[in-house]
């Protein structure tokens, strides 16, 4: 094998545009990732408010994602 080793990178999943995720209620992280992820907004930082969208997401996703 000759193949480099590098290091695995997931797919690039973009969030949906048009469904961004929503602070759950009450949910101090929810809360704090939005604050984030707003501030990134407005700085022009969309990277860093994809990845804050996602964490939003994923800190809530108890269930592990099923794997086919
Ligand atoms: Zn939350």
């Amino acid at each position: 094998m000759t193949s480099r080793q590098t290091a695995p990178e997931p797919p690039v999943t973009l969030p949906d545009p048009t469904r961004p995720p929503r602070p759950a209620p009450g949910c101090d992280v929810c809360e704090a990732l939005d604050q984030q992820r707003a501030e990134a907004e407005e700085a022009g930082d969309v990277r860093r408010a994809t990845t804050l969208e996602m964490e939003m997401r994923q800190h809530h996703a108890t269930r592990p994602r099923k794997r086919r």
